[in-house]
Parts: structure tokens; C-alpha cells; sequence
């Protein structure tokens, strides 16, 4: 390779430092290479992180936006409970289902399971006492309760009617919703067969301020279904599917 005049001139010193500036400018174009690797790289990964942050927080937007309305709702949302009949007043009766047991029972049930779900729970009748039509439509509306479910159990001249019903108040539009959710969730839930939701004409789903239904949660005249309605677990089916109910419909009207 030839070289030029003034490297030929150049003292061996000179040709030192020459080539050392060299080596010092690759380095230093090298440095400059990774650095630029290295943000690449860095912006790379943030761009991913950002992504993933917005993926993350659409799915946890959609997933959990149901749960989260009813939970904030559900803190400060009272539910009155009505448990048929009490004291004298036992209501229907066959065998060991007495009518306003099993309303009481279903009722303090119902009360568990609504709490549980962090609503507040307010029971028109607290014990074994009988109240007038008026004192619990006057004791529902004073709680100031959002709405209203009333437990009673059905009869009929017919001992092999059987199944449930919801009554609800044709004037509220809520009420039918109600009627219609509560229903369709305790049939699930029970296996009692379907009376549908039908009008009602009761004080307490007529008279109270809050969108209220009585449900009818099985026929004390049926002796099978009287069996039923006194059993623990069956108790418990049907409080399960009236508290299903209700938050269904809870969630139809968010
Ligand atoms: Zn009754």
C-alpha cells in the first residue's frame, strides 16, 4: 500500500497519536451505536408497557364494570323484607309447615344473603308479632327502603296446586321487573314449578312507596310441597333464588 507525502513525513510519534485518534473515534462511534441500540431497545419495551397497560385496563374496564355498579350501589341500598304473618296470626298451615314460620324463616334467610352482598336489610316484621296491613306498609315506608319483597305461602282449595308466584304492583313499572327477575331466578334455584308473575292487588305491594313483590314461594295446601317449604335446605334454595333475583334486576336496571 503506498503511502502519501505527509505520512511519509510523519515522525513515528506522530503516526502513534495518529492512529490512537483513530481507534479513540471507533470507540467512540461504536459507544454511540449501543446507546442508540439501547434506546431503541428501552422504547421498545415502554411502547409494550403502554400497550399492555391499555389491554390490561379496557379488559378490567369490561370484565369488571357489572360487579363494581352493583357493589357501589349495593353499600347504601335497602331492601325491606316482609315475613307474612306472626303471632296469632299463623297464617296457613299443613302439617309441619305453619305458614308464618316458613315466611320468617325464608325471610331471616333472605336478610343473610342480601347482607352478605353488602346491601342493608331492614325487616318490616322483627319477631313472632302480628302487625296490621297498616303497620307494616307505614313501618316500609318510614325505612325509606329501596324496595320491597314480601314472603307468604300459597293456598288453594286445589291440594294439588302447586308452585310459585310473584305478585307484583301493575302501576310500577319496577315492580313488574322485579316480579318477573325474582320469579324466573327462584324457579332456577328451587325447582317449584312456574306461576309466572302476575298483577297483585296486596296492601303491601300497593300501598308502599318502593317498588315492592310479593312472592307466593310455594302452596301450604300442597301436602308435598308444605314438606318442602319446612325443610332447612329448601329453605335456603328459595331465599338463594329470591336474592339471585334481586340483584339481577338490580343490574337490568343499572
Ligand atoms: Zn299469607
Amino acid at each position: 500500500m503506498e503511502r502519501s507525502e505527509r505520512e511519509r513525513q510523519m515522525t513515528p510519534a506522530e503516526r502513534r497519536r495518529r492512529m490512537e485518534a483513530k481507534r479513540r473515534r471507533q470507540k467512540e462511534r461504536a459507544r454511540k451505536k449501543r446507546l442508540r441500540m439501547m434506546i431503541l431497545i428501552g422504547m421498545g419495551i415502554l411502547a409494550l408497557a403502554i400497550v399492555g397497560l391499555i389491554v390490561f385496563g379496557i379488559v378490567k374496564l369490561v370484565s369488571g364494570s357489572g360487579s363494581k355498579k352493583i357493589a357501589s350501589k349495593s353499600g347504601n341500598f335497602v331492601i325491606a323484607i316482609d315475613a307474612g304473618h306472626g303471632g296469632e296470626d299463623i297464617g296457613r298451615s299443613n302439617g309441619d309447615a305453619v305458614e308464618k314460620n316458613v315466611t320468617m324463616d325464608i325471610s331471616s334467610k333472605l336478610k343473610t344473603m342480601l347482607e352478605s352482598q353488602g346491601f342493608q336489610v331492614v325487616m318490616v316484621r322483627e319477631d313472632d308479632a302480628r302487625m296490621s296491613k297498616e303497620e307494616r306498609v307505614q313501618k316500609a315506608n318510614e325505612s325509606q327502603a329501596d324496595l320491597l319483597i314480601s314472603i307468604h305461602g300459597g293456598y288453594s282449595e286445589d291440594v294439588n296446586a302447586s308452585g310459585a308466584v310473584s305478585y307484583y304492583n301493575k302501576e310500577n313499572k319496577q315492580s313488574k321487573n322485579l316480579a318477573e327477575t325474582v320469579q324466573s331466578a327462584l324457579v332456577k334455584e328451587s325447582s317449584a314449578s312456574d306461576g309466572g308473575a302476575l298483577e297483585g292487588s296486596f296492601h303491601i305491594i300497593s300501598d308502599t312507596e318502593m317498588p315492592a313483590v310479593l312472592v307466593e314461594v310455594g302452596y301450604i295446601s300442597n301436602a308435598e310441597e308444605a314438606l318442602n317449604l319446612a325443610d332447612d335446605s329448601y329453605q335456603n334454595e328459595v331465599a338463594k333464588g329470591i336474592a339471585k333475583g334481586i340483584i339481577m334486576s338490580l343490574e337490568k336496571t343499572e
